[in-house]
């Protein structure tokens, strides 16, 4: 699908991949200059190529959302200007038994999944506002159905959703009165990398076995919501949206 978002300015972290990547394609097919996001340079130069032979527009950005994201900010601002659109996607899932105290795991996912979204929302929040001003603005979070569910050894990574949804609801008293949208999407089980992190070889059967059981939404799929949330009339805001396979519960 593609939706109507011309003259828009979007800022996808996460990009090198997954969710992201499709997520920054139906942007750009829609109309909208697109940064993207990610540490992988590769990856996003593929992309970003991939987009321009497409006739769309699309800056790759290599950066590490736990780092200083200065450099990454003002090349954005320099060659696009004002961001109206800014999707947190970027996120790591690391699943082991709290036993296991993996210090380094937990530390990994409260950096990029909630420090991130912080950081990147701190970078970019004045241009949504003044963007707000004249035309549609969009904050978006990808946070996921582990806000809200329970799984052995991922207390870690659902800890970290939860907070990203609590961030999003919250966000949206300052934000909202400013004419600033703020979705929250919670999406289920998803064809992606995600699980690919995972170092310990049991829990990743234990995710391949709970995929298999119900399906999976292809990266696409959950990208679409983006693109329809995002598209919708200025005073429109589809502040929560759970995107599930039909066979997950
Ligand atoms: P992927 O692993 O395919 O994508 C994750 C993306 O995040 C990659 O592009 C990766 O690129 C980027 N990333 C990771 N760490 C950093 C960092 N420190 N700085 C910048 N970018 C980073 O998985 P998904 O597409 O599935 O994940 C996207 C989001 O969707 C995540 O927030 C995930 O929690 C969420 N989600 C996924 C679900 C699923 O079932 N797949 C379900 C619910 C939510 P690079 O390595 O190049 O930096």
């Amino acid at each position: 699908m593609t939706y109507d978002l011309t003259d828009r300015t979007a800022v996808v972290t996460g990009a090198a991949s997954g969710i992201g990547a499709e997520i920054a394609l139906v942007l750009a097919r829609s109309g909208a200059r697109v940064a993207l996001l990610a540490r992988r340079a590769d990856r996003l130069a593929e992309l970003a190529d991939k987009i321009r032979a497409d006739g769309g527009q699309a800056l790759a950005v290599a950066a590490d959302v736990t780092r200083d994201l200065t450099e990454a900010v003002t090349a954005v601002h320099e060659t696009y200007g004002r961001v109206d659109l800014v999707v947190n996607n970027a996120g790591v899932m690391l699943a082991n038994p709290i036993t296991d105290r993996r210090a380094d795991e937990w530390t990994r996912m409260i950096d990029t999944n909630l420090g991130g979204v912080l950081a990147v929302t701190g970078a970019f929040t004045e241009d949504l506002i003044e963007a707000a001003k004249s035309g549609p603005a969009d904050l978006v979070n990808i946070s996921s159905i582990g806000a809200h569910l329970t799984f052995p050894d991922f207390a870690v990574y659902t800890a970290t959703k939860a907070a990203v949804t609590h961030l999003s609801a919250n966000l949206r008293t300052e934000l909202g009165p400013k004419n600033v949208r703020v979705t929250n999407i919670e999406p289920g089980f998803t064809e992606s990398e995600l699980g690919d992190h995972i170092d310990n070889a049991a829990v990743r059967d234990d995710l391949g076995s709970w995929f298999d059981g119900v399906g999976r939404l292809t990266s696409a799929e959950v990208a679409d919501v983006v693109g329809y949330t995002t598209s919708r009339a200025q005073h429109v805001n589809l502040r929560q949206i759970v995107v599930l396979p039909t066979r997950q519960v």
